[in-house]
């Protein structure tokens, strides 16, 4: 240790910039900590040290990056770990200093906040949908872990936005983008309005320059004009005020510049229609206070009433409080006035990490309730089922919408994104209830299951046994809990589906074969099959993972006399069999997992463009889009869907070709080279001659439907050859 390290403990003074981030911890009654210097200071010397000699693209030591996070860090109340690992948060990744390291010098805590902040610098964020989503999956869960990481992220993120102007355009660009897709969204959702703001402005500067320099000539003309008409409502209120007897501290400002020119984007106005980014806010210490001073407000100015929100009485999903009201001043300005108590005041600007500090006390409740939507989206994580695109809905509809409030019959209040039904009301209440909802009333009347729920109204849920999840809500339910938890229960009445099924495959078979005798030893003994019970038996013939045949083959080895008594087809069935076995599944209407069948006319093979009719009773049957045996019906009828195979990358799927040509001498050698020019894979191969005309029958392994067409070109271009076709029926 260098002698100057020591100086401060001899002199008692602390270099500016350090005493600038006691100077903010101190501001804080909770978290006023006598010993927050003795604290702070090896973290403050072991990271300048670490960070010695590197530079940051501005040219000022990187050191200075890593106060300015723990400065902010402070603003934001924070406790002193996370302070600490704010100064250090950089150490990990940018120096030679080891996880070890930081556990020994510091605890584990601190070590741990350093460790989360580097996996997260460790994602890489690319606009490219799926892969995005998995990324920010990854944020969250390490979020949950320990939403201090988060934190201390956004102010690293925060400050490089302020510094961004030292970086290549091409890595301004990338930041910005990313700040607009994932930082301020999650600000938002964290409560951190102040925090947002300040990133959407940012974001604005960097992304569209020449706007931004636009509205911010424009705003500061507007506050030079107004200036005085504004000080004169403002001194009125103030008076006013005054003859309460109410502490209060009143707060100006004006909107920021990314929000008056989303407001000039959606609304499609000039500059000069923007007539309210004047705001005033003033901070009281009690509830009753806040409405005791709207009141006083409302007799002296005339509010406009479509635009006063109780935010106190029904607060935001992400926590916020606050009374919004607006007037108008004599020159035309509207004026947005928000009231609210100090506690508010500090969950509005820093969100969460406003009920961070409470911790040991009652943190985990007002935690817990702020981030409800957190806890919402690891349950649609904890189900492996659920693609990375719902949760971009989560993240991205669920958003930017308002809420709607409803209460139940025993009044407890429910909060809903905008538009929800029902149906999203009753899976929000409890899983049971939305399972069993056949009906539902609204104040008292019954309407129907997709109607949108308004604000206010209470809302009864009427249940039944008997009732099961139809795919049919998927279609208008709201929330993506909900979605979630309808698909979840419909897989399961798929199951019993499939179950049913194949029970009734499996007693027509042996009634044909004459063999009904045996039912009972093969449901009895399941395992003869090879089966743990007979419930996975029947699901396994209901979706043609084995056949009966098998079934019987298994269970009585001995005896073969039921095999002459499956017809010829049974050898081009297990064809279509061995078709579809490389296949995850087919998704209709864009849904997965959906009670389907493969038609029988026309027998669609991966690779085939298919089409769902939704038959009556028995699931969607699926068609080649060309069948001929399809009903005639207008094809946007409401029974046709779309229906696609999900054929993973990698896997291949078969498909069997007929190739008519004049018998050679080297044909055959001729196809099967053709063939493997296109490195496509020969399952098997069948050739019959008569009268000098060779027949083929070839099954080939292909990745997709182009090469198959490629192959199919390449043979009929081989010398000799008369006709190539797919493989259509038995
Ligand atoms: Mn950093």
């Amino acid at each position: 240790m260098k002698i100057a390290d020591l100086i401060p403990t001899v002199t008692g003074s602390f270099p500016n910039d350090f005493n600038e981030i006691i100077k903010s911890i101190n501001q804080n009654q909770i978290y006023k900590n006598k010993n927050s210097e003795k604290l702070l200071w090896p973290a403050y010397q072991f990271s300048k040290h670490s960070h010695d000699g590197q530079k940051r693209k501005s040219g000022k030591p990187y050191f200075e990056h890593c106060i300015a996070v723990a400065k902010l860090l402070a603003d934001w109340h924070m406790d002193i770990n996370t302070i600490i690992g704010g100064i250090l948060h950089d150490c990990i990744e940018d120096t030679p200093v080891s996880f070890e390291e930081l556990s020994n010098e510091f605890g584990e805590e601190v070590a741990s906040l350093v460790d989360g902040v580097t996996k997260l610098g460790g994602i890489e964020y690319d606009t490219r949908k799926e892969k995005q989503a998995e990324n920010l999956m990854k944020m969250f869960l390490s979020m949950a872990k320990d939403i201090r990481v988060v934190i201390i992220k956004f102010a690293d993120r925060l400050h490089n936005m302020k510094t961004i102007e030292y970086l290549s355009l091409i890595k301004q660009r990338r930041i910005a983008i990313e700040t607009r897709d994932v930082y301020s969204p999650l600000a938002h959702r964290l409560g951190m309005f102040e925090l947002k703001s300040q990133l959407d402005d940012l974001v604005f500067k960097t992304l569209q320059p020449e706007k931004y320099k636009k509205v911010d000539k424009n705003l500061r003309s507007r506050i030079l004009n107004r200036s005085k008409s504004l000080k004169k409502i403002t001194n009125k209120i103030k008076i006013n005020l005054n003859e309460l007897k109410i502490n209060y501290e009143l707060k100006t400002r004006f909107k920021s510049h990314s929000s008056i020119y989303q407001k000039m984007l959606n609304q499609n106005k000039d500059f000069a229609e923007i007539h309210d980014i004047y705001a005033i806010r003033i901070v009281v210490k009690s509830k009753n206070d806040c409405y005791s001073i709207l009141g006083l407000l409302h007799q002296f100015f005339t509010p406009i009433a479509e635009r006063f929100k109780d935010y106190i009485a029904t607060p935001k999903i992400n926590g916020y409080q606050s009374l919004h009201t607006t007037i108008v001043s004599s020159s035309g300005e509207m004026i947005e006035i928000q009231i609210r108590t100090e506690d508010m005041d500090r969950t509005a600007e820093i969100g969460v990490a406003a009920h961070w500090k409470y911790k040991g006390k009652d943190s985990s409740n007002s935690i817990d309730k702020h981030v409800k939507w957190l806890r919402d989206l690891l349950m649609i994580l904890s189900d492996e089922s659920s693609d990375p695109s719902e949760f971009m809905n989560l993240l991205k509809i669920d958003l930017f919408q308002n809420e709607v409030f409803v209460f139940t019959p025993i009044g407890e209040l429910i909060q809903l994104p905008l538009g929800s039904t029902p149906i999203d009301f009753a899976y929000e209440v409890h899983t049971e209830v939305g399972d069993r909802c056949i009906s539902a009333k609204v104040d008292g009347k019954i309407v129907p299951l997709n109607s949108q729920l308004s604000s206010g109204s209470t809302i009864e849920i009427i249940t039944s046994d008997s009732q099961k999840p139809s795919a049919a809500w998927l279609k208008f339910v709201k929330t993506t809990k909900a979605r979630t938890l309808i698909r979840k229960s419909y897989r399961k009445s798929e199951k019993e589906g499939s179950a049913k099924l194949g029970k009734e495959i499996l007693e027509k078979t042996l009634r044909r074969l004459r063999m009904l005798d045996r039912l009972q030893i093969l449901l009895s003994s399941p395992s003869l099959s090879g089966f743990e019970n007979k419930e996975s038996l029947l699901i396994s013939i209901g979706i043609g993972e084995i056949t009966v045949r098998e079934v019987l083959q298994k269970s009585f080895p001995s005896d073969d006399n039921f095999d002459i008594d499956f017809k010829k087809g049974k050898k081009e069935k297990s064809f279509f069999n061995l078709a579809r076995n490389n296949v995850l599944g087919i998704s209709v209407d864009g849904i997965d997992n959906i009670l389907i069948n493969l038609s029988k006319c026309c027998n669609p093979i991966p690779g085939d463009e298919i089409i769902g009719f939704v038959t009556r009773g028995k699931g969607v049957s699926i068609h080649r889009s060309r069948c001929k045996n399809l009903p005639i019906l207008n094809k946007s009828s409401d029974r046709f869907i779309e229906a696609e195979w999900k054929i993973s990358d990698k896997k291949e799927f078969f498909s069997k070709i007929n190739i008519v040509a004049e018998d050679r001498k080297g044909l055959l050698k001729d196809i099967t080279e053709a063939i493997s020019s296109t490195k496509v894979n020969i399952n098997s191969l069948d050739t019959k001659t008569q009268d000098s005309l060779a027949s083929m029958i070839i099954i080939l392994a292909v990745s997709n439907l182009k090469r198959l067409n490629q192959v199919i070109r390449k043979i009929e271009n081989i010398k000799g050859t008369l006709s190539v076709r797919r493989f259509n029926k038995n």
